[in-house]
């Protein structure tokens, strides 16, 4: 009889044990974040997900990551950062993937069983020492067999529930690494306006992010700003992650990434949440020219439509890969047939086991939640969270204003290197005429509809 307390009560807590080896997200069903304090004491809440550099990436409570340098953290978290770093390296082979541990309902039901059988043994033991139970009920060897078999099958679930990712992410190592060939047969067709490379963990992409198409006609919505070649080069090139992993909670386009892209098309250029930065639809309010694009404050030119003429001749191929890593394809499916509904991302998983999104004619265009995990930056709070990596767009002149009624009816390269732009409003024409050269001096002549002509050179 002793023993076989003895046994339940050691199995009971080498089970517990084992079902949270520390580092657990979940209480029963709630979620616990972590506090990390700053060296100048600040403390933000949020899970250990990753590490990445130099750099700790948070989790929040909404599936939202933020990130702190090593070098903001206080000495003990700095410690605390590094250990679990190295306990996920061990965990993962090295590979850079969360796994996180929770509380299951599988355990609770081990918890109830195991009680139960505690009551059942107290009570047979007391009928014993009472002598009330014949000796052919009290416990022998096949009732202590019995109790073993038990508890072998409840640890067994206890254990397997306890590698089960935290609030539903699905293991990364599910889909599988995109494969750089495919990627290179996407940009292929755009090169050489690109460049691309890539590292265990990202394909990058080096770009103008000046398409080979025309712009800015048909725009009848215009802030005054026209194309420049932009540095998306070296450190500030595009960065596609090669291992997309599920969100938590896809972040809707909404209500987050009004600044920056969100995915970057097959030639090159950076496309932006369909939302402008005053979260009309920049399409309906005629910001776009004939291909889906307009120029930022920045002089950067980028789509805020899908750019359904990149889907190649016969339309198949991708037009855009998102920055969380997953394609995004045309008006077919990649094998050819007609496009499959599509779910509140704006995307399903294909034939081939692998997400990806879709580009159509109407809002949201191209992305309608972040299927997979981005990281935003800290620094830019939703709906402004503009997803890191990120290729930044620099200015060579103050952005302007936009200018009324203003139609955009020509654009074209007037010698290498320099661009002419026509308006109308009303009946009368104005231009933009701009230049510059391998030194970053640009050079813009603005002639207004009354014939007004104003030179400026500003140095990038
Ligand atoms: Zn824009
Ligand atoms: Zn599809």
């Amino acid at each position: 009889m002793k023993t076989v307390f003895t046994f339940l009560l050691a199995s009971i807590v080498s089970i517990t044990l084992m079902a949270h080896p520390g580092g657990h997200f979940e209480q029963d069903g709630k979620l616990i974040l972590n506090t990390w304090t700053l060296k100048s004491g600040e403390e933000i809440k949020g899970n250990f997900s990753h590490v990445k550099g130099d750099r700790l990436f948070l989790e929040g409570m909404d599936g939202h990551l933020v990130s702190r340098s090593f070098d903001e953290l206080s000495a003990q978290d700095l410690k605390l950062a590094q250990f679990k770093q190295a306990r996920m390296a061990a965990l993962n082979g090295g590979n850079e993937v969360s796994v996180k541990r929770a509380y299951s309902p599988a355990n609770l039901s081990f918890y109830v069983m195991a009680f139960l059988l505690l009551v059942l043994l107290f009570i047979k033991s007391r009928r014993k020492d009472r002598q009330f139970v014949p000796k052919a009920i009290n416990l022998n060897q096949s009732t202590q067999a019995a109790v073993g078999i038990m508890f072998a099958i409840a640890s067994f679930y206890a254990c397997k529930k306890a590698i089960v990712t935290s609030a539903g992410t699905t293991p990364t190592n599910i889909i599988p690494k995109t494969r750089t060939t495919f990627l290179d047969s996407s940009f292929a067709d755009y090169k050489p306006g690109l460049e691309t490379r890539s590292d265990a963990s990202y394909y990058y992409v080096a770009t103008s992010g000046i398409p080979a198409h025309n712009m800015m006609v048909g725009i009848t919505s215009w802030q005054q700003q026209v194309p420049i070649p932009q540095s998306y080069t070296g450190s500030n090139s595009w960065s596609i992650p090669l291992q997309p992993s599920y969100a938590v909670s896809p972040l809707s386009t909404k209500t987050n990434f009004m600044k920056g892209a969100v995915a970057v098309a097959v030639n090159g250029v950076p496309i932006f949440n369909a939302l402008n930065n005053r979260g009309e639809d920049a399409y309906l309010i005629g910001e776009l020219d004939n291909w889906g694009g307009h120029c930022g404050r920045a002089d950067d030119y980028h789509y805020h439509a899908a750019p359904m003429h990149l889907s190649g001749k016969a339309g198949l191929k991708p037009i855009a890969f998102a920055l969380d890593g997953f394609a995004v394809y045309g008006s077919k499916e990649p094998e050819g047939t007609t496009m499959e509904p599509l779910d509140i991302c704006h995307g399903h998983t294909g034939k081939n086991g692998v997400y990806h999104y879709h580009g159509t004619s109407d809002y949201p265009y191209v992305i309608g939640a972040m299927k997979g995990t981005v990281s935003t930056d800290p620094l830019t709070p939703a709906p402004e969270n503009q997803i890191l990596p990120q290729a930044f767009a620099k200015a060579a002149r103050p952005a302007l204003t936009p200018l009324r009624d203003a139609t955009i009816t020509d654009f074209k390269s007037t010698a290498s290197n320099a661009y002419s732009l026509t308006y109308r409003i009303g009946s009368k024409y104005g231009y933009v005429n701009y230049s510059w050269d391998a030194l970053n001096k640009f050079s813009f002549t603005l002639i207004d509809t009354a014939g007004k002509s104003v030179t400026t050179v500003y140095q990038r």
